[in-house]
C-alpha cells in the first residue's frame, strides 16, 4: 500500500496515525463489540466520545466557559444561512468580503434578511485585505461577518489584526481552524466545516458565546436553532457520530503535536519553505497575494507559462503529489497544506517544484 502526498483543498488529508487508530477500532471500539458507527448516540459509550471530543477541543483552543461548542451538520454553507436566521433578530449585519467564501456567505445572508457589504477587495482580485478606512461599519449591526482564511484565494486574516468594533464578530474559520492559537474571546461565533482541518465531511463545528443564544424568531426550525441545539448538547437528533469520533481522534493527535502552539510552528515552517520556493523561482511561479496576508493553509500559485500546467500536474502526480490543480475560478495550482500535511510532504513538493522549474525554466 502506498499513500500519496495529498494537497487536496477539502475533503483533505487526515493524519495517518488517526486513520490507523480508526482502522484498529473499526470492528470493535474499546470492547463494545461494534463500530462507533453502529452504537446509539445516547448510549454511555458515545456520550463518552462526544464529551471527550468537546473537552479536548476546549483545551486545545482555550475556549472560555461562556461559550458553547456545537457539533452540527450541513457544512459551512448551512451556516451561511443559519447565522443570519439566528442572529439578525430583525436588524442588519455587516459582511467583509475578501474572497469567494465570504462572498457566498454574504449572498446567502441576503436571502434571509438585511445585510450590508462593509468592504470588499474584489477590485483587487481578492489578493489583499481591505484597508481600515475602506471599511464602512454600521455601529448598530447585529454582527460583523468575516472569513479568516479564504480557501480559494489564499488570503488569511490573523486574529491579532482584527480590531474590536463593538459588535459581535462572526468568523468562518473552515480552512484554518486549529492551525494556530486563536483568541476565542474576541469572537461571538466561530464556525468551520470539518473536512479541511478537523475530520470527515458531514460535521460542522460552531463555537458560540452564550449571550448570542436565544435570539432566533419562534418560526425557526428547531434543528436550525443554536439555543435548542445547545440545550440538547448537540443531541436533539442523531448527530454525525462517526465524524465526531474521528474529530476526537484528531484533537488527541493535535495534543500530541504540542497543541496549537506546536502545530503552528510546523505550519509556519511549511509556509516559509513553500512561499520561499515560489518567491525564489525568478518568476517561474507566482503567488499573487500580499505578503502580510498570505495563507499558511492554502497556497495558490501560477506558472509563468500556463502551457506548462498540464505537464506540472501530470509529473507531480507521477511523483505521488496529488490534488494540486487550482480552483477553476483562479486557475493555476493550489497546494493546501493543512495540519495533516507534514513538513516532509511540503519538502517533497518544494523539491519537485524546484526540479520542474530547473528543467523547464
Ligand atoms: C470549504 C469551505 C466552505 C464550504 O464548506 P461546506 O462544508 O462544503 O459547506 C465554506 N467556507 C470556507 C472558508 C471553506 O473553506
Amino acid at each position: 500500500m502506498s499513500r500519496v502526498w495529498n494537497f487536496s483543498a477539502g475533503p483533505a488529508a487526515l493524519p495517518e496515525e488517526v486513520l490507523r487508530q480508526a482502522q484498529d477500532e473499526m470492528l470493535d471500539w474499546h470492547g463494545a463489540g461494534c463500530s462507533v458507527m453502529e452504537m446509539s448516540h445516547r448510549g454511555k459509550e458515545f456520550t463518552g466520545i462526544i464529551e471527550q471530543a468537546e473537552a479536548d477541543l476546549r483545551e486545545l483552543m482555550a475556549i472560555p466557559a461562556g461559550y458553547k461548542v456545537l457539533f452540527l451538520q450541513g457544512g459551512a454553507t448551512q451556516q451561511f444561512a443559519q447565522i443570519p436566521m439566528n442572529l439578525l433578530a430583525g436588524r442588519s449585519a455587516d459582511y467583509i468580503v475578501t474572497g469567494s467564501w465570504s462572498q457566498k456567505a454574504f449572498t446567502e445572508a441576503l436571502r434571509i434578511g438585511t445585510v450590508r457589504c462593509a468592504a470588499t477587495t474584489e477590485g483587487s482580485a481578492f489578493t489583499r485585505l481591505p484597508i481600515a478606512d475602506q471599511i464602512k461599519l454600521d455601529p448598530f449591526a447585529a454582527y460583523l461577518h468575516l472569513c479568516t482564511n479564504e480557501t480559494i484565494h489564499g488570503v488569511e486574516i490573523s486574529a491579532e489584526r482584527i480590531a474590536d468594533t463593538g459588535v459581535p464578530l462572526v468568523a468562518d474559520m473552515s480552512s484554518h481552524i486549529l492551525s494556530r492559537p486563536v483568541p476565542v474571546e474576541k469572537f461571538g461565533l466561530i464556525y468551520a466545516g470539518a473536512q479541511k482541518n478537523i475530520g470527515p465531511s458531514g460535521l460542522t463545528l460552531v463555537i458560540i458565546r452564550q449571550e448570542l443564544l436565544g435570539m432566533a424568531p419562534l418560526t425557526i426550525p428547531s434543528v436550525m436553532d443554536y439555543a435548542v441545539m445547545a440545550e440538547n448538547g448537540s443531541l436533539l437528533n442523531t448527530p454525525p457520530t462517526y465524524g465526531i469520533y474521528i474529530a476526537g481522534l484528531v484533537f488527541k493527535w493535535l495534543k500530541r503535536q504540542g497543541g496549537l502552539e506546536g502545530i503552528a510552528a510546523v505550519n509556519a515552517e511549511k509556509g516559509r519553505i513553500l512561499y520561499g520556493c515560489i518567491d525564489a523561482s525568478g518568476g517561474f511561479y507566482t503567488n499573487p497575494v500580499d505578503r502580510d496576508c498570505r495563507s499558511l493553509m492554502n497556497v495558490p500559485f501560477t506558472l509563468a507559462d500556463p502551457r506548462l500546467d498540464a505537464a506540472f500536474l501530470a509529473e507531480s502526480k507521477a511523483a505521488g503529489l496529488v490534488s494540486l490543480k487550482g480552483h477553476k475560478s483562479v486557475g493555476g495550482m493550489r497546494a493546501s497544506v493543512y495540519n495533516a500535511v507534514s513538513l516532509a510532504g511540503v519538502q517533497v513538493l518544494v523539491d519537485f517544484m524546484n526540479d520542474f522549474a530547473k528543467r523547464n525554466g
